[in-house]
C-alpha cells in the first residue's frame, strides 16, 4: 500500500514537473512571438525607436552674399550645400526618433561663430557642417571629413581651413583680414576641446561611409583650424563632399542623385556613430 502511495506520488511529481516545463515553454515562446511581431510592425510601419541622439544640427556652407567656390560653369557651392543638408535632415526624420535643426533653410547669409552658437543653444548632440572643396589644381578631387584642431594637417588642410574661415571678412567688415593672432584667441577658446575624440570618430565612421558608397578617391580625414567647428560643444565635423573646382564632380555634384548619395551615406555614418554611442551609454541595441 505504502508503495503504490510512493509510485502515485512519483508520477503526480513528474506531472507537475511536465507541466511546469509545459507553461515555461508556452511563455518562452510567448515572448518570442511578441517580440517578433513588434519587430514586424516596427519594420512594416516604418516605426523609429529610440534614439541615443536626440537634436542633429546640419549646417549647409555659406549662404547669401557668401556663395562659397563657383564650379567652371557656375554650380555655387551654397546651393549644393543646402540640396544635401536638406536631403540629409529628410533621411533622418524619417528613420530616427531625432530632431533635426539646419542653421539655414534658405539662400542665408549667416556668420561662422553663429552657426556653431545655433547648435550649442539648441544642446544638440552632433553639428555636422557640409562642403565642396576648390582647388587650384582643376583636377583635385575625392572627399574628406575634418576635425578641429589649431594645426592642419597638410598643405591643402590649412588652404581648405583659410577659405572657409575667410567668410568672417564678410560677416565682419571690421576684421577684414584674420590674422593669425585673431584666429589663435578665437580658437583658445574653443568649445570643441573635450568633443575631439568623439569627433574624429565620428569623422573617421562619415568619411568611411562616403568613400564606400561614392566610389570616390579618398582624401582621407584630416584637421585644420575651422572656426564654424571651435564653437561647437558637441562632436562636430566638417565635410568637403567632393571637388566643385574640377569640371567633372561640379557635374555630379549639381545632380540631385548624387545629392541623395552624399546624404545617404552621411547618414548612415551618423547611425554608425549613434551605435557607438548607444554601447558606450549602456543602452540596451534593439
Ligand atoms: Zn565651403
Amino acid at each position: 500500500m505504502r508503495n503504490a502511495n510512493y509510485k502515485f506520488q512519483v508520477k503526480a511529481c513528474i506531472l507537475q514537473l511536465a507541466a511546469c516545463s509545459f507553461f515555461l515553454a508556452s511563455c518562452v515562446l510567448h515572448l518570442a512571438t511578441a517580440s517578433a511581431v513588434h519587430a514586424f510592425f516596427v519594420e512594416a510601419q516604418g516605426l523609429k525607436t529610440t534614439s541615443a541622439l536626440k537634436i542633429i544640427v546640419i549646417d549647409p556652407g555659406h549662404g547669401g552674399e557668401d556663395t562659397g567656390a563657383i564650379g567652371p560653369s557656375g554650380v555655387k557651392e551654397k546651393d549644393i550645400n543646402l540640396e544635401i543638408a536638406k536631403k540629409l535632415e529628410k533621411l533622418i526624420l524619417q528613420k530616427m526618433d531625432v530632431k533635426v535643426i539646419l542653421t539655414r533653410t534658405d539662400d542665408t547669409f549667416i556668420p561662422l561663430e553663429q552657426r556653431s552658437a545655433i547648435a550649442n543653444k539648441s544642446k544638440a548632440d552632433l553639428f555636422i557642417s557640409i562642403h565642396a572643396n576648390a582647388a587650384y589644381r582643376k583636377g583635385a578631387s575625392g572627399v574628406e571629413t575634418y576635425f578641429l584642431s589649431f594645426d592642419a594637417t597638410d598643405e591643402d588642410a590649412k588652404r581648405a581651413a583659410d577659405f572657409e574661415n575667410a567668410i568672417v571678412s564678410i560677416s565682419n567688415k571690421k576684421q577684414d583680414n584674420k590674422n593669425a593672432d585673431d584666429l589663435k584667441s578665437i580658437l583658445m577658446d574653443m568649445a570643441q576641446t573635450e568633443f575631439l575624440n568623439e569627433s574624429s570618430q565620428l569623422a573617421e565612421i562619415i568619411q568611411e561611409n562616403l568613400c564606400q558608397t561614392m566610389r570616390r578617391k579618398n582624401r582621407g580625414i584630416k584637421q585644420a583650424p575651422f572656426i564654424v567647428l571651435a564653437g561647437a560643444a558637441m562632436p562636430a565635423v566638417l565635410v568637403e563632399v567632393g571637388f566643385i573646382s574640377n569640371a567633372k564632380e561640379e557635374k555630379r555634384l549639381a545632380l540631385p542623385q548624387t545629392q541623395e548619395i552624399i546624404a545617404a551615406a552621411i547618414f548612415k555614418g551618423i547611425i554608425k556613430f549613434e551605435d557607438i554611442l548607444r554601447s558606450k551609454m549602456g543602452y540596451a541595441l534593439e
